[in-house]
């Protein structure tokens, strides 16, 4: 089996690495954060000093990391991966980063004898710890199937969707989409809310119909209307306000690249800028009903 380096243990990247290890591969790990570090220990990795020692030795090296400026100083630079990782290895970077990005470094591994791929992931916390993850892949269709088994330990669905670079713009896509859902589901819970209504059966109900979707099924805006949601634990943990926040600036700046309109994306971004300003940009991003819902 692959001996696996797995850079960036956070809300997604640990419970990811714990899965390989479930699995029965050999993880090495590293994370600015010595308590992410020392959760993937407790869970059967090798800690390693530094980004460089967890790569050393590795088939495969995967991170998970916050955003472009994260992905490129890992690897790019006199002191980045590139310059350590062996010839012949493969780099799954699932971090969601600009497209023009994970070109860059992925030009850049190739020049090196180094594989790489996109591998941006949906599916949240939730989806992680699981292993039911959707993995969004741009890349060589030879370098997914180097990865394909690996991907398989921690998620269920593969998308191939073009050359490098394209996994982010796919990802990218479903995160506007999602990020315009879940602001307008907040809002639709609110006015109920506000007419007298039970956040509960207002949610079960929109959930068997028409308006239906991730953000009323199982991550749910309101508090207490579903167990182990963000919302239930004061919005701690899942996928931060400003992930999302950066995600529609990736997207408005996919837009703006070729002149497309992105109305809803572009006001979506805006309340996300607003719930971040409003101190709640390290929240799950469902607080933004707290834009229009105080006691939410
Ligand atoms: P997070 O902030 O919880 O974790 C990021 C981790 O990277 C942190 O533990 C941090 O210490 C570490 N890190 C940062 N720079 C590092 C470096 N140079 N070397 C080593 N470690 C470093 O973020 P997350 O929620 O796990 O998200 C990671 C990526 O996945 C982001 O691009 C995000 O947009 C994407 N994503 C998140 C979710 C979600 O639900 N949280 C879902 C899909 C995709």
């Amino acid at each position: 089996m692959s001996r696996i380096a797995f850079i960036g243990l956070g809300n997604m990247g640990g419970p990811m690495a714990a899965n390989l290890l479930k699995a029965g591969y050999s993880v090495q790990v590293f994370d600015l954060s010595f308590a992410a570090v020392a959760t993937a220990v407790a869970a059967g990795a090798a800690a390693a000093a530094n980004a460089a020692e967890a790569v050393a030795g590795a088939q495969i090296v995967i991170s998970m990391l916050p955003a472009s400026r994260h992905v490129e100083g890992l690897y790019l630079g006199d002191s980045g991966l590139l310059a350590v990782i062996e010839p012949g290895a493969l780099i799954i970077d699932c971090s969601t980063i600009a497209p023009a990005c994970a070109q860059k470094v992925a030009q850049a591994a190739n020049a090196r004898g180094v594989d790489m791929i996109d591998a941006p992931v949906s599916g949240g916390t939730a989806g992680a710890a699981a292993g039911t993850l959707t993995f969004i892949v741009g890349g060589e269709a030879a370098a997914l199937e180097r990865a394909r088994e690996v991907l398989q330990a921690m998620g269920k669905n593969i998308f191939h969707v073009g050359a490098n670079g394209a996994g982010q713009v796919a990802k990218l896509c479903n995160n506007m989409a999602l990020g315009v859902i879940m602001a307008a589901t907040g809002e639709a819970l609110a006015l109920g809310v506000a007419h007298g209504l039970d956040p509960k059966v207002l949610s079960q109900m929109m959930a068997v119909s028409t308006s239906r979707s991730w953000a009323t099924e199982v991550c749910n805006p309101w508090p207490n209307v579903l167990d182990n949601t963000p919302a239930s634990r004061g919005y701690s943990g899942g996928f931060g306000n400003d992930l999302m926040l950066k995600d529609l600036g990736l997207a408005a700046e996919a837009a703006m690249g070729i002149g497309a309109s992105i109305p809803l994306g572009e006001l979506a971004r805006n309340l996300y800028a607003m719930n971040s300003q409003a101190g709640r940009g390290a929240l799950d991003f469902s607080s933004v009903v707290k834009l229009v819902a105080k006691d939410a």
